[in-house]
């Protein structure tokens, strides 16, 4: 289980931007809310609008990470959350 802390002070549009930290965040040209997190290992931002976030802070499915080469797949915690 990885546990994400809750980034502040970026725009809507933005993903967050410190490795291991999540946010809402406006996915695509729909607008659509999800949440977005920074991967601990590649580094670079996930959104996952498929996943849900329970009460908990806690996202189901498990996080694999799309970027190529990069191999993360863990279960997520939102710190913070809502
Ligand atoms: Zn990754």
């Amino acid at each position: 289980m990885v546990v994400f802390k809750k980034a502040a002070g970026l725009g809507p549009l933005q993903a967050p931007t410190e490795p291991g930290t999540w946010r809402r965040w406006v996915h695509g040209p729909a607008g659509v809310e999800t949440v977005s997190i920074r991967c601990p290992r590649c580094l670079r931002a996930i959104a996952l609008p498929l996943h849900k976030v329970l009460g908990t802070g806690q996202i189901t499915p498990s996080i694999v990470c799309p970027h190529d080469g990069c191999g993360f797949h863990e279960h997520g915690l939102l710190e913070g959350w809502p």
